[in-house]
């Protein structure tokens, strides 16, 4: 935890610590294991950076809480700053200005999740300085809660592995050659927390209260959203084949849905798809997502336990057609 300054100070002493390692497997039997840092959490052939900054914890809060674009989670307002507040209300209200101007991808996620924030402009910079004194208490609490979601990932590594193996055998991809990047955040309340790849990097959110393992569910979910990366010019092929209201990010939400919660679901994520089905209109995005992800999910388990040639083709060609059923469906409806 700590500054992206530490964090680097901290990869670099425990990667000499890794190489002492590699040095004694090699003595005791053939190749040397590669130099893993501390921060990577390998699952089979799948590693996983783990990044952890207060930096990335006051850029997510105060994004999610300005607002500023339909896709920010509404349980951030927990934690706004009273209306009365001028000075924090006035800097929300100017960065998400700020935001809607460029939008989701402009650089400034990698700045302030991965970086240490020093590239971005002076004005984002004084804004979050501003809110720094109203979130710094809120945001203390994630650290012990990252390192439970840590600790309890590289607990389920085994499993994470084979879920990992099969996800990138039904998708037809190689493992990444390097460490998928995944920012984990603070998020207020409890429970399973969301998640999201906010401009390409891989955020997830461990709730404040409570245990961490059904958070699990959401690593799951964003790890098969970058696994499936590589293909993702076949999914929007597909949906503009197949018509009836795809696109890609829905193609992407109704897999990666079907596979977590669906089938792969910690604690009390099981049977969040039923829930959020019940929860949901049926023509909200996630409606969509998880009516999608519970009809194509027989199949995708087949796929997923018995991998073939074509798996992910057969895979689109069935969220067509429930998506064809799904529209008259919902057409029937008053
Ligand atoms: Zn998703």
């Amino acid at each position: 935890m700590g500054t992206p300054a530490k964090a680097s100070h901290a990869i670099h002493r425990r990667a000499r610590a890794g190489l002492l390692i590699g040095l004694v497997a090699c003595a005791r039997s053939g190749p040397s294991a590669p130099e893993t840092p501390s921060n990577v959490v390998a699952l089979g052939d799948v590693r996983v950076a783990v990044h952890t900054s207060h930096t990335a914890n006051l850029f997510h809060a105060v994004d999610q809480i300005s607002a500023w674009s339909p896709f920010c989670h509404s349980q951030y307002s927990k934690w706004a700053p009273s209306l009365d507040d001028k000075e924090a209300t006035d800097a929300l209200q100017r960065h998400a200005e700020l935001r809607r101007e460029k939008g989701w991808g402009s650089g400034i996620e990698r700045t302030f999740y991965l970086e240490d924030g020093a590239n971005a402009s002076e004005e984002e910079k004084r804004i979050l300085h501003v809110l720094s004194f109203r979130l710094d208490d809120k945001l203390k609490r994630g650290d012990a809660q990252a390192k439970k979601l840590e600790d309890a990932l590289r607990g389920e590594s085994a499993a994470f592995a084979r879920f990992s193996k099969n996800v990138l055998a039904f998708v037809e991809v190689p493992p990444p050659r390097d460490p998928i990047p995944m920012v984990f955040v603070p998020s207020p309340g409890r429970g399973v927390g969301g998640g999201g790849a906010n401009g390409g990097v891989v955020v997830v959110e461990i709730p404040e209260e409570g245990g961490v393992k059904s958070t699990l569910t959401t690593v799951a979910h964003e790890l098969v959203h970058a696994l499936m990366k590589p293909r993702l010019p076949e999914l929007t092929e597909a949906a503009a084949r197949c018509g009836h209201g795809l696109d890609q990010t829905v193609e992407g939400e109704a897999i990666a849905y079907a596979i977590a919660p669906g089938i792969l679901a910690y604690g009390e994520s099981a049977g969040a798809l039923e829930r959020q089905r019940d929860r949901n209109a049926r023509d909200s995005s996630y409606g969509r997502f998880v009516r999608l992800a519970i009809a194509i999910r027989p199949l995708v388990r087949e796929m997923l336990q018995r991998p073939r040639h074509d798996a992910l083709r057969a895979v689109l060609d069935a969220t067509c057609e429930a998506a064809k059923e799904y529209e008259w469906s919902t057409a029937d409806q008053p």
